[in-house]
């Protein structure tokens, strides 16, 4: 299978195209082999990671609600904790997005 990127604006395509739908560009690049294979693992690695986040956020609320509860100094910690690493992870994971982007690790 071949992948169809545009050069200008990094638009990835499943499909032939010799015009981008993005920026109108014909500057298209085709991919195929290895790195074919790069760009659609790096596509479900940050879909993986897309959807983490969402998790993330919710998990997030339900701890800040369990500390507003403040049923004893156990719980609160527990959900502390758990608000705490919510953010840290939701931050690593954008973090690593970014070195996606600029690594070309997208598409
Ligand atoms: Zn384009």
């Amino acid at each position: 299978m071949v992948l169809y990127q545009c050069q200008n604006c990094g638009y990835v395509s499943d499909y032939a195209v010799t015009v981008c739908p993005k920026c109108g560009s014909k500057n298209i690049k085709k991919f195929s082999g290895k790195e074919e294979k790069l760009i659609k693992k790096s596509r479900k690695t940050n879909y993986l990671h897309m959807k983490l986040t969402r998790f993330l956020v919710k998990i997030k609320k339900y701890a800040e609600n369990g500390v507003k509860e403040n049923l004893d100094p156990a719980c609160v910690k527990i959900f502390k904790e758990v608000e705490h690493n919510c953010y840290e992870s939701y931050q690593k994971i954008v973090a690593e997005l970014q070195t996606h982007m600029k690594g070309k690790k997208w598409g």
